[in-house]
């Protein structure tokens, strides 16, 4: 991995050396920034130890929370059904997103100082054909309860469901081998475990499905198959970008 400026999570302080990258003018169309875009995109892969072919990395404006709305409201089709699995706060969040968006969704709830349990989750699932998704978070935050997202995505992956995971507090921080454990879907943002700033948050989604999702968008500014499409043709996001914060985390060159 190449070093990155770090900077601590929120933030709460940030560095003089960090604080003056920012008294430069970077726009969104410039080439450098597009190029730095994609870099970032390609180390967040081999952070998720995952394949350019198999996965791919999208970044998205707003904060984590419009990571994980973006993934929700992005790849959940009319006719499908999401299965949350909650043991906190980001769990309920999920659910929060969920109906504010009318996406069909049951929560499986689990006590604060319980991790979801991988055989509960797998009769849900066989006792229910129409659950297509199941999501959960791996580092719930607000107790610091580390959730078996292994277990979960195995009996997942087993049933032919997709699995998304929110990886906020987590990603960078534990290793989290995407692909080995059937992830499809995984979201952190710029200001957690990377140590950024706030401004934007990531998706690192499975290729096939984040094609199969084309069209099943609710939102527009959250479109994640269509601001995949964007980014992927030479780094340029949709709309403007956080460009600062960006360049705060770019590798170091
Ligand atoms: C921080 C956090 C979020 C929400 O991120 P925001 O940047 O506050 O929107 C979601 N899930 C988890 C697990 C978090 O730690």
């Amino acid at each position: 991995m190449k070093n990155y400026k770090l900077l601590t999570p929120g933030p709460l302080t940030t560095t003089d050396t960090v604080k003056k990258e920012m008294m430069f003018d970077h726009c969104t169309w410039d080439d450098d920034y597009k190029q730095i875009t994609q870099e970032i995109r390609r180390d967040l892969l081999e952070l998720a130890h995952v394949s350019e072919e198999e996965y791919t990395a999208v970044l998205m404006q707003g904060s984590g929370t419009f990571g994980v709305e973006s993934v929700l409201t992005s790849v959940i089709g009319e006719n499908e059904e999401l299965l949350i699995c909650a043991n906190g706060a980001y769990g309920e969040r999920m659910a929060d997103i969920a109906s504010h968006a009318g996406i069909k969704y049951q929560i499986y709830n689990e006590h604060y100082n319980k991790v979801p349990n991988a055989q509960k989750i797998a009769e849900i699932l066989d006792g229910d054909p129409a659950i297509t998704h199941v999501s959960m978070v791996r580092s719930e935050t607000t107790s610091g309860i580390l959730n078996d997202i292994e277990a979960v995505g195995k009996v997942v992956k087993e049933r032919e469901r997709v699995f998304i995971v929110d990886a906020m507090s987590s990603f960078g921080g534990v290793d989290i081998p995407v692909a080995d454990w059937g992830i499809d879907f995984i979201v952190s943002s710029a200001n957690k475990c990377i140590q950024g700033v706030p401004g934007f948050s990531f998706i690192i989604a499975r290729r096939d499905l984040l094609e199969a999702s084309a069209g099943k968008a609710r939102s527009l500014s959250l479109d994640l198959y269509d601001q995949w499409k964007t980014m992927e043709v030479d780094g340029k996001w949709r709309f403007t970008s956080p460009t600062h914060v960006v360049f705060y985390i770019r590798p170091d060159v």
